[in-house]
Order: structure tokens, then sequence, then C-alpha cells
């Protein structure tokens, strides 16, 4: 296992609509030993998801998990997932917002619009198929991972850039719990 290098922001492999992958390309050895170190990164930068694009892979694939996350105490926790080929479909037009933050955008965070529930069709990490509903937070993660795969980060589903703040500040001026520091 590996940690991978981030892309930030800037880099060009972040605005490419990534490749689908055929089943046989999942199962192959070095697939899964992508997928291996996409976790692995994710854990060492305390993030809740990766995509592919965000390890220079223009690849539609991504990992995210949220288990008792130190910044998201409250949230109901997602399990370790691995999600290729993903395809989104609002449940209904209601939105949600809150505060995200990106591991190719360190240091930032901002108010960010989001669907409150979403279907998931997509591919896991054995080629089976994965068919749900997520709502709220998950939903939320969904949309951020799905983003990357096709060329988006959250900077461009804010629609009021008057929220994006630096983390000191916005732990200083917008955060009323306990301060945090680390990007996501
Ligand atoms: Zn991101």
């Amino acid at each position: 296992m590996a940690i991978l290098k981030v892309a930030r922001l800037g880099h060009p492999v972040l605005r490419r609509v990534a490749e689908p992958m055929s089943r046989a390309e999942i199962l192959r050895p070095e697939t899964q030993r992508l997928i291996d170190d996409m976790v692995e990164t994710m854990h060492e930068y305390i993030g809740v998801g990766l995509a592919g694009p965000q390890v220079h892979v223009s690849r539609q694939i991504a990992v995210l998990e949220c288990d008792a996350h130190p910044r998201h105490p409250d949230m109901t926790p997602i399990p370790l997932m691995v999600i290729i080929n993903p395809v989104l479909t609002p449940i209904s037009d209601e939105k949600a917002t809150d505060w995200e933050g990106c591991l190719s955008i360190p240091d930032f965070r901002g108010v960010t619009p989001r669907y409150a529930a979403v279907r998931l069709e997509a591919l896991g990490r054995k080629g089976e198929r994965i068919d749900l509903v997520a709502k709220d937070f998950f939903a939320r993660v969904l949309q951020h991972e799905t983003d990357h795969l096709n060329g988006k980060v959250y900077l461009d589903r804010m629609d009021d850039l008057t929220t994006l703040c630096h983390l000191q500040e916005w732990s200083r001026f917008w955060l009323r719990e306990e301060p945090e520091q680390e990007p996501e």
C-alpha cells in the first residue's frame, strides 16, 4: 500500500471528465491495488472521500468513508465504499446547504448547496451492482466525489462565494464548536 500524491486545484486532471471502467479492468490486480492505495490516502489525510482524478488517475472511481469522523461527529457514519462509474439521480428538487472542503483545495471551506437525497447507481470493487438511495451527508459526499469524476469541484457549485474562507478564519468567525484547522 502507498500514500498517493494528491492533485491540487489548477492541475488539469481535476478538470477532465474521467473515463469509465469495464468489469474486467476493475478486477485487475493493479485496479485493486489502486483502490487500496486510495483508501490509505483518504485515511492519511483524514478525508471522507477521494476520487481518482485527485490522485492523478482520470478514471470513474472514488472511495468514501465516514466512521465517527472527528470533524463530523454528529453525522451518520458512511461505511467504506468504492464506487465505480457512478450515476446520481436527484430524488427531488430539494437542496440542503452545508460547509464543504476538499483535499485538492487545501485550507478552504465554503457553503455549498447539494441535493438532499440522490439515487446512486454504480459498480463496487468486485464489479458488483450498487443501487441505493442516499440522504443528507452521505448524499453530499456522493455528489462531491461524483463531481470530481466529471471535472467539477465544490467551488463550481457554490452560489455565494462570500462564504469561501480559509480554515483558520472559518474556525474563528464561523464555527461555534471546537476549532478545527486541518484540511479535509
Ligand atoms: Zn474534493
